[in-house]
Parts: C-alpha cells; sequence; structure tokens
C-alpha cells in the first residue's frame, strides 16, 4: 500500500524537500512511497527544485484510508482535517508534538535540530543507506532555508554536520555561496501583493483556545519590504477579523541584521507586547532584536506567558 509523504500546510522548502527525502528512505527500504504537499511551492523552493532536477510533488489534500507518513509537523492544524481517518506510519519532525494521535504503533524520529532534513540526514546514515546526490543538494538547501544559514538560534552542530555531508555527496564546493543565492531568490518581494507576503510562511496555532496566526517572511535586508508595511497591516487587520483570529503576528526577519521587526494585530495588543517585552508603534511594529525564530522565540513565550 502506498504511502503518501507530506509536511505542514503551507509548505516551506522544508516541508517540500523533506517529503522528498523521507519518500526516497522509504523507496529504498522497498515501500511504495510517493511526495506530497499541502499547498503551492514557494519562489525558494521553486529554486532549489529547479536547481537540482527534482519534481515539484503532488498535492495531497484527503487522506481519509491511506497511509501516511509526516514530515516537518505533528500539529493538527497544520495537517488534512481528515488525518483521524488515515494510518500515520512514520514521522520525522524537529517541532514540539502537535498533539497527532495515532491508531498503530509507529517510526517516529525527531530531534531538538534546526530541520527536518537533518533528522532525516541522521537516519539515513543510521541505516548505512545513500542519499542520491540530487536529494542531498536540496535537503542542504532546506538546513539553509530553516536556519536562516545557521544565523537561526535554531541552529545546531547537527545541522552544520549535515551540510557538510550533504554538500560532499552532492558535491557543492561552495555551500553557502548556493545559500545566499536562493536568500536573495525568497528576498525578491517585488512582484508579491501584501497578502502573499502574509501568506508565505504562514501558521496557525491554537494557544490557550485561542487562535493565533503567525507568519514569517526572511529577507537579506528587511528593509526591502518597508514601502509595503502598511498594505501588509491593512490586510492583517482584515484577515484579524474576517479570519476569527485572536492575534496576528507577522515576522519581517532582516537576515543580516539578525533580528526582526514584528507586526502584531491582536484583540490584546498590550499583553502581546508583555509577553516579548515590546513596545508597538502607531503601525503596530516594533523591532526586535536576536529574533530570528517563531518555533524558539515566538511560539514557546506566547504559550507559558498567555493564560
Ligand atoms: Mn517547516
Ligand atoms: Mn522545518
Amino acid at each position: 500500500m502506498t504511502v503518501y509523504v507530506f509536511g505542514h500546510k503551507n509548505p516551506d522548502s522544508d516541508a517540500i524537500i523533506s517529503a522528498i527525502a523521507a519518500a526516497e528512505l522509504l523507496k529504498v527500504r522497498g515501500i511504495d512511497a510517493v511526495a506530497c504537499k499541502q499547498g503551492d511551492v514557494n519562489p525558494e523552493t521553486k529554486f532549489i527544485l529547479e536547481k537540482f532536477g527534482l519534481d515539484i510533488p503532488e498535492t495531497i489534500t484527503n487522506v481519509e484510508g491511506k497511509n501516511i507518513a509526516l514530515v516537518d509537523t505533528t500539529e493538527l492544524t497544520q495537517l488534512p482535517s481528515d488525518i483521524d481517518k488515515a494510518t500515520v506510519v512514520f514521522v520525522a519532525d524537529h517541532h514540539k508534538l502537535g498533539g497527532l494521535k495515532t491508531t498503530i504503533p509507529l517510526e517516529v524520529y525527531g530531534q531538538p535540530v534546526g530541520c527536518t532534513a537533518t533528522v532525516l540526514t541522521n537516519i539515513f546514515k543510521s541505516e548505512g543507506r545513500e542519499i542520491p546526490a540530487n536529494i542531498a543538494g536540496a535537503m542542504m538547501c532546506a538546513i539553509f532555508s530553516d536556519t536562516v544559514l545557521f544565523k537561526s538560534p535554531t541552529t545546531t552542530d547537527w545541522d552544520k554536520k549535515a551540510v557538510e555531508e550533504l554538500a560532499k555527496i552532492a558535491k557543492i564546493e561552495k555551500p553557502l555561496d548556493l545559500g545566499l543565492e536562493m536568500l536573495k531568490v525568497k528576498s525578491s518581494i517585488e512582484n508579491d501583493s501584501a497578502l502573499d507576503l502574509i501568506n508565505r510562511d504562514f501558521k496557525d496555532f491554537n494557544i490557550h483556545g485561542k487562535k493565533f496566526g503567525i507568519g514569517q517572511i526572511e529577507l537579506i535586508d528587511g528593509s526591502m519590504a518597508a514601502s509595503k508595511k502598511p498594505e501588509i497591516l491593512e490586510e492583517m487587520k482584515k484577515l484579524h477579523k474576517e479570519g476569527g483570529y485572536n492575534t496576528l503576528i507577522l515576522l519581517i526577519t532582516d537576515i543580516m541584521k539578525e533580528g526582526s521587526e514584528m507586526l502584531v494585530v491582536s484583540d490584546d495588543i498590550t499583553a502581546i507586547e508583555n509577553v516579548f517585552g515590546i513596545k508597538c508603534d502607531e503601525q503596530h511594529c516594533a523591532w526586535v532584536d536576536g529574533m530570528m525564530s517563531r518555533k524558539k522565540q515566538v511560539v514557546p513565550p506566547l504559550e507559558t506567558k498567555l493564560s
């Protein structure tokens, strides 16, 4: 029976590339597996797939009755709504556990590292299996993407080691040059609408029974988004109201300055300001030095400091 492998909704490069890598792992084990996605690929991911000659995975929406493998998430809000009617056989992730319940014993691989592709690199290694060169190159890029070229506080030595090994397999002599080229693709936002930018890497969270939406745009130079901020704010206000959100947060991360502007639209903005020790200006915006990671620096304080 085919195993459908996919990552979270609104896929980032890790969700797509790790689905491809995990499907490859299952295939070399002799299992029929197919890489899938929930939602369109972003320009950065497209760049990576084209660079390494990999196909865009097919889209999956219904999983009822299917065998599935998950990468890069176990959050119910980021999975198909009929996930409870599927059989999850495999999970590889680097996030907190997200409330997934399973019906049978399964393989679970998790490590507190910067990227699911790092977890998968380690599985391939521990099983003594070779990663095909093109998939290795793409996995390397996924690690650069998730760790923001190792600048994110989520970066671990495992990620650096994995990049080194993957670069060797893919015969990439200057991995960092490719990483920068990739970030430049990600940073070109002229043609994106305000809504495109909010949705680019956007995730829903349930925090103490309230609906939170948290997005992130990573730019080589954060000021590239300056002219779009008023329009982004208007869209966020609309989405806050129409989407039934308690709070919407958008991080506009400046990779070189190593910090983020935080745009906040909330039912209780003071509570959010207090969580992060910030004061938003009239544009609902505050600069936070060192803020690079939604997973490590935004979601946990919201969960622990709000009630
Ligand atoms: Mn991801
Ligand atoms: Mn990831």
